[in-house]
């Protein structure tokens, strides 16, 4: 679990569902949340970047209100994704490259706002998930 965490790269979020899923174990997200929770090396394994699906930071060792600080201070932008996860949308998709992948990676945040398209799944999008942070893997949020 600390090693799928440390592939979150710095600006970006993952869902604790996402985690659960790259160590091959999808109903193991409360597992995720306690071991993250426990996570010897805060300052090295980014356990901060995983956060729960609907943008709120979920528990951390130096606490919530610091995690989110820490997010924001590497311009992750919580705001945005609590909104999409309000209208349950979790993933955004490029209508002109059919790739879909997490609203904070950097792909998806290069899209152009006519091209976005925002889904509450990577099946319900029927686009290609983004190659590098294989979103397809958390299937749902
Ligand atoms: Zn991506």
């Amino acid at each position: 679990m600390l090693s799928a965490t440390s592939r979150i790269p710095p600006g970006q979020n993952r869902p604790y569902a996402w985690v659960a899923q790259e160590v091959g174990r999808p109903k193991a997200v409360r597992a995720v949340g306690s071991a993250l929770g426990r996570n010897p090396v805060p300052l090295l394994i980014p356990c901060h970047r995983v956060t729960r699906s609907d943008g709120k930071p979920g528990d951390h060792v130096f606490g919530a209100p610091a995690k989110e600080a820490i997010l924001r201070a590497e311009q992750v932008n919580l705001t945005e994704v609590r909104e999409l996860a309000k209208a349950r949308i979790f993933y955004i998709g490029s209508e002109t490259t059919g790739i879909v992948c997490f609203p904070t990676c950097h792909n998806a945040r290069r899209i152009t706002p006519g091209h976005r398209r925002g889904f509450r799944t990577v099946g319900q999008a029927s686009y290609r998930p983004c190659r590098h942070r294989r979103p397809a893997l958390a299937g749902t949020a």
